[in-house]
């Protein structure tokens, strides 16, 4: 066993000669030049938003000014992969093309194990590889390659996207995978096996497989979409489970193709199944990505940001493609009282006839894809019309407590020139004068701080402007553009 082995020193001095370190951390963040030959980034080791991560090429060694981290590219690749020193040095020779020569076996040393984390990567390589295989050839795989072409797939994206389909049987993967020489704690902890009365079987079932991949391409996980009545898993979809490879707050399907795009065009796009990936793909979206079975979440929003630095800021937009529904409505909601600075650069999606880009595509082409992508609009434009919807415009009474909820929202944006945007757009799709909307943001803001303070708990605070004071909430005035005042606006122009 090569791992039992002990690497060369002079072989390991090769590696590290050619190598190039910026070529490695680039995989994981987009650096950009700092000058003096020094390239920055968003430190992928600890939670930032400016860069603090300098990797200098010449010298082969990164240091972040954040956190402290630093040292040359196996301990990068140790670090950010999780491996050992052997095995850091195995993946960057195959990289360099450097041939790896071995001491003989020191026996006052203790034996070098493979990690885990290196044996579990290898099991998922070979179980995808036989998945694929197994879609490709197996005759019970013919309800899989139907489903795939339904979908708008031919046999290319299907191979592209790794796609692959899981035995009825349920012994095959791990017969297979024993035969390999893989031992079944491995199986089990990485979640491509479960143990049951009989030993061990197969988690995954008579299901058509997505590879869940690393942004580096291995793959760490599957999804698994239920194609058998008589399945006795319900879920429509089956995702590994956490392991110590597969963290679901931390993995994006599909970036590791979407990664040099996302880089390069500084967008992001967010949609629901590894089918609609598949389909923004085919249609010219190659930034699209798709969380695993969990909530868009700050696991997510950290790789984004790293991938989307621009010149020591974060310029990136993320699109989130909703389908309209009520749980879209609410996750907009969520993201929007997130990450700030995120949020600013957050945009919606929206099909206005709730279809998902799969379904879109199939029923309308790529060009609908990249139109839907196209008309998105700001997540707070989003948020705020879905506030209004609840409230009767017609009303005076319901104009208020809108003016009231919606400011509410605006006291949770920190730039100020967004507030100001925001306010009159409240101004505009209630129909009220945005002095009120101010008026109201003040009042609003004056009440947060007397009621934290606990100075003023009786009665309601008194209004920061005394124009406040002059606009009782029943004189809020709708304006001349308000949509409720369609009628009287038609029947003035008749009089006039
Ligand atoms: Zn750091």
């Amino acid at each position: 066993d090569r791992h039992m082995a002990l690497i060369k020193d002079e072989d390991i001095q090769l590696v590290r000669e050619r190598v190039r370190i910026d070529e490695i951390v680039e995989q994981y963040v987009t650096l950009k030049n700092a000058g003096g030959g020094a390239r920055k980034g968003l430190c992928p080791f600890h939670d930032e938003k400016s860069p603090s991560f300098t990797v200098r090429p010449a010298q082969g060694f990164y240091h972040c000014f954040g956190c402290g981290v630093g040292g040359d590219s196996i301990t990068f690749l140790r670090e950010i992969e999780g491996l050992s020193f052997a095995e850091a040095v195995e993946r960057l020779a195959a990289k360099t093309g450097v041939n790896l020569r071995y001491e003989e076996e020191d026996s006052t040393r203790p034996k070098r194990d493979a990690g885990q984390r290196q044996r579990l990567l290898d099991a998922h390589r070979e179980a995808s590889e036989f998945y694929a295989h197994q879609l490709g050839t197996s005759p019970e795989a013919a309800v899989g390659r139907q489903f795939v072409q339904d979908r708008g797939f031919d046999q290319t994206a299907a191979e592209r996207f790794g796609m692959g389909w899981a035995p009825r049987g349920g012994e095959a993967l791990v017969a297979h995978l024993r035969a390999k020489g893989f031992g079944d704690e491995d199986l089990v902890v990485g979640g491509l096996a479960a143990r049951g009365s009989r030993g061990l079987y197969d988690k995954f079932r008579g299901r058509l497989l997505w590879p869940i991949r690393e942004i580096s391409g291995e793959v760490v996980g599957f999804g698994a979409r239920r194609m058998f009545d008589d399945d006795r898993v319900e879920a429509k979809y089956l995702n590994t489970a956490e392991t110590p490879i597969y963290k679901k707050s931390q993995v994006l399907y599909g970036l590791d193709l979407a990664r040099r795009s996302i880089s390069s065009q500084s967008q992001a796009v967010i949609v629901e199944g590894y089918t609609d990936v598949m389909a923004c793909h085919q249609a010219g979206i190659t930034t699209a990505v798709a969380t695993c079975g969990t909530a868009f979440g700050e696991g997510h929003t950290r790789i984004l940001r790293r991938l989307m630095l621009d010149n020591d800021a974060f310029r990136g937009e993320v699109v989130f493609t909703f389908d309209g529904d009520e749980a879209g409505r609410r996750a907009a909601m969520k993201a929007f009282t997130g990450d700030q600075q995120f949020v600013a650069q957050t945009y919606v999606a929206v099909e206005p006839r709730g279809m998902d880009p799969c379904d879109l595509r199939l029923a309308d082409g790529d060009a609908a894809v990249r139109d839907l992508i196209a008309s998105r609009v700001p997540l707070y434009r989003f948020v705020l019309k879905n506030t209004l919807a609840k409230f009767d415009l017609d009303r005076g009474d319901q104009r208020v407590d809108a003016v009231r909820e919606a400011v509410a929202l605006a006291s949770s944006i920190r730039d100020r020139a967004k507030v100001e945007e925001f306010l009159r757009e409240i101004s505009s799709l209630v129909g009220v004068d945005v002095d009120h909307v101010r008026a109201e943001l003040q009042r609003s803001n004056a009440q947060g701080k007397a009621g934290s303070g606990a100075v003023n708990r009786r009665g309601p605070a008194q209004p920061v402007q005394p124009d406040t004071q002059s606009a009782p909430q029943e004189n809020i005035t709708a304006g001349f553009g308000a949509p409720g005042l369609s009628d009287e606006r038609e029947a003035l122009k008749v009089i006039i």
